[in-house]
Parts: C-alpha cells; structure tokens; sequence
C-alpha cells in the first residue's frame, strides 16, 4: 500500500541549482537548510515568508542545524560553524590527513548529535575518500576509508542501525551502530539499486524505519525497506539527476527533495527546465526529525 498522498511532487523553490544538496530541517525555526554544492551557496527555504541564500566561498557538502541556533557546515576542507545573522564563518575542525584534492560530500547528525560527514575527490573515482565524525567536543575522527563518493546516511528509529551510501557501488550498507562513541561494525548490504536506474545519491528513513532514496539519473526518489530489500513505494521527479531528500514541516510529513542541473546537456535542460529545482510532497507515514549537532 502506498504511503504518497495523492499528488505528485510540487516545485516549490525554481532555484536552477547546479548541484542542489543536503537538505536538513531545523524544527525551531520551521525552514529548511539546503546547498549548492558546486555553487558554494547555503539555501534557507523559509514556508512562511522570504527565502535566504548565502555564499560560503567553499564548497558545501552538507548543514545541520547546531543547538545554538547556529548552523553547522561540512565545507571543501572541514567543519565549519556558520551564524546566521553575522554570515560569519567559523573553523570547528579539520583533518590535516585529508588531502586538498578531497572535498566534503552528504553529512547528517548521527541521534547523539555528532555530525557524520564524508569526503571525496573532486576529480576522478579513486577510493580517496572517507567517513569522519565531528563530535559534541569538536573532536574529529575517521571512522573508515576506501570511500569513492560518500552520499546518503540515516539511522534506525531505534538508533541502533546507520545505513550508509558510497554512490557508485550502487547499494546501501547498514552497520551495527554504537551511538555512545560513533562507531560501525558488522557492514552488511541491504538494498541494491536496479541495473539502469542512475545511482543512489542523498537518503532520509521515515518512522517506520523504511530508506527514502534519491536515486541521480534516475528521475525519482524511492522507498525501500532495509529488512526485505524491498521497493515499497516510487516518487517520480521531472527531472533526471535527484540528489536527496528530507521530511520537514510541523507534522514532519512533508518529503522535501534536492535536485541539480550539473552536467546536463543544452537538450537535457530543455526536457528538464526544473532541474536544479527544490519540490515537496505530502506523504501519509511520518518521517524522522533532522537531528541536530550538540556540539
Ligand atoms: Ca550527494
């Protein structure tokens, strides 16, 4: 039985972003965080009244919302703590063994509130990449390498599961998760992206426990239980390159989606002129909170 509600996904920000990205819901302030990575841009969608966007200088990866009412943000070379009303940027913590030829990918907030945040490399598909955790106390540290494109993240509902994507392999892992000191083992594959279907990119869980990913080429995010393998549900997107997804709004039911344009042709812009676009759609089941760094 499906969980969408009877609508398809609605266009709510034109934004023509090159590579929209990582967005996170800060329930205090009810807006929506969001990047352009390539861009180097953070994106605040406000519901209510304007839209924000502010320009980094760096590449941006991921942001989280930051208990302060500050925001977090995984940039090219490490963490950076961002006030909002002073634009003022701020180094929390880099690593000096991550080469410069790396940047930062797709980030989230484990439960705990420490900030999981992968790299990769700007050019080429080496294995260069990793895994880092930024913890409560601004400590940095690996908790694996041998990463080609570090993207989505999520926790179980019962926190004791993350789940994880490294894009081209084309599958999502889960690892047993010890949440008191941000730590993986027991990597398993539980779901495998379909032969054509693009690569899976940016992932949310809702509180049944169930993967929404986006899937990059593949012109949709979907629905997958982590238990079975198997695909529950399909959100169809008019657009080819989905980036990731988050839920948002008061009742947390509301599935807000990032794409890009980057890389499209001059003929692929013109069949998807939304490319780069934010959209929404209501769903039926309630996703998880957009945790927040406690740092
Ligand atoms: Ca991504």
């Amino acid at each position: 039985m499906t969980v969408l509600c009877n609508e398809s996904p609605q266009l709510i920000v034109d934004a023509k972003a090159t590579l929209g990205e990582g967005p996170s819901w800060d329930s205090v302030n009810g807006v929506l965080y969001w990047v352009d990575i390539v861009e180097q841009t953070l994106h605040i969608y406000n519901p209510v009244v304007n839209n924000k966007s502010i320009h980094l200088g760096k590449y941006a990866g991921a942001v989280v919302p930051r208990k302060s009412g500050e925001v977090v943000l995984a940039l090219h070379d490490g963490f950076y703590g961002l006030d909002l009303q002073t634009e003022k940027l701020t180094l929390l913590a880099r690593s000096e063994q991550e080469p410069s030829s790396n940047r930062f990918n797709d980030g989230k907030c484990d439960p705990a509130g420490n900030f999981l945040a992968g790299t990769m490399p700007l050019e080429g598909s080496d294995p260069a990449g990793s895994l880092y955790c930024l913890t409560s106390s601004l400590q940095m540290k690996k908790l694996f390498d041998g990463v080609v494109c570090s993207n989505g993240l999520a926790w179980s509902p019962e926190y004791s599961t993350m789940y994880y994507i490294d894009s081209p392999t084309r599958v999502v892992v889960a690892f047993d998760y010890d949440i008191v000191n941000a730590a993986v083992s027991n990597k398993r594959t539980v779901v495998r992206i379909p032969e054509g279907e693009g690569m899976p990119d940016g992932m949310t869980i809702d509180s049944e426990g169930m993967l929404w990913i986006a899937q990059w080429d593949g012109y949709k995010v979907s629905r997958w239980n982590p238990y079975t393998g198997e695909r529950l549900d399909i959100v169809q997107l008019p657009v080819a390159r989905v980036t990731s997804c988050t839920f948002g709004g008061e009742q947390l039911n509301e599935l807000y989606i990032t794409t890009a344009r980057n890389g499209l042709s001059v003929d692929e812009l013109a069949k998807q002129p939304y490319a780069g676009g934010l959209f929404k759609i209501h769903t039926k089941v309630k996703g998880m909170i957009t945790h927040v760094f406690n740092g």
